[in-house]
């Protein structure tokens, strides 16, 4: 079941109680392998990866980290060696039967009697339009810890040129730009993941300024905002 970008929050600052991990963050190895005709595995294109609740304590975690973890040794006893099994590492649930190898997770890729399309599915390009939105809510919400409000006479001349640069963008002029401006203060990489910008000061929203571009100015009520570069 694919989890849509407006549902993601509920997963925010979930952690995997396997790994640990945000349950919102993968790595490579997290995402899913092909099973091809003739037996053998392929990794496939990273764009999606899986999240396995226990059905019988709730727990969440990377489907990875049940092969990791949940893949359990079983001892025969003396000199008849070790089965496998695979088990919930919290509240010891049976999910597959005993096996006389361990599944690792690339030839187990689906969890025994649990499909994929029964478990939780994050689209990574879901994911990242998730985060980039959740910058703007906490930016909206806690505007001193983002955005620092300066005087327009206090800015660098480049500034006041940026500003004026931004302001000629919807046709105003330097001098139809309000006192009060707004510094961003986030890491220049961190840029790139920003998809809407709102005004400080009126809440419009605020055209979004090419990637070189250094500041924007609100139409609607001329207040200017510099931005990270
Ligand atoms: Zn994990
Ligand atoms: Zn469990
Ligand atoms: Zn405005």
């Amino acid at each position: 079941m694919r989890v849509s970008v407006e549902k993601m929050g509920k997963l925010d600052g979930k952690t995997c109680f396997i790994c640990g991990k945000y349950l919102l963050n993968n790595s490579t190895n997290d995402l899913a392998y092909l099973q091809l005709p003739s037996g053998s595995t392929q990794r496939a294109k990273p764009d999606k990866y899986y999240l396995f609740e226990c059905p019988n304590c709730g727990k969440v975690a990377h489907k990875r980290c049940w092969y990791d973890v949940g893949e359990q040794k079983i001892k025969k006893g003396w000199f008849r060696g070790s089965d496998w099994r695979m088990a919930c590492p919290s509240c010891g649930l049976q999910l597959s039967s005993t096996r006389s190898e361990r599944t690792d997770w690339k030839r187990g890729y689906q969890i025994p009697g649990h499909p994929d399309d029964e478990l939780i599915e994050l689209h990574v390009g879901d994911v990242l339009t998730w985060k980039a939105g959740s910058i703007f809510g906490k930016i909206g919400k806690a505007i001193d810890s983002f955005f620092k409000g300066v005087g327009l006479g206090s800015l660098s001349d480049s500034e006041t040129n940026a500003v004026a640069a931004a302001a000629g963008r919807i046709g105003k002029t330097i001098r139809d730009v309000a006192q009060q401006v707004f510094r961003l203060e986030l890491p220049p990489e961190e840029r790139a993941e920003i998809k809407q910008l709102k005004c400080q000061n009126c809440g419009a929203a605020l055209p979004m300024p090419d990637l070189f571009e250094e500041a924007v100015v609100c139409a609607h009520c001329g207040t200017a905002h510099l931005l990270p570069t």
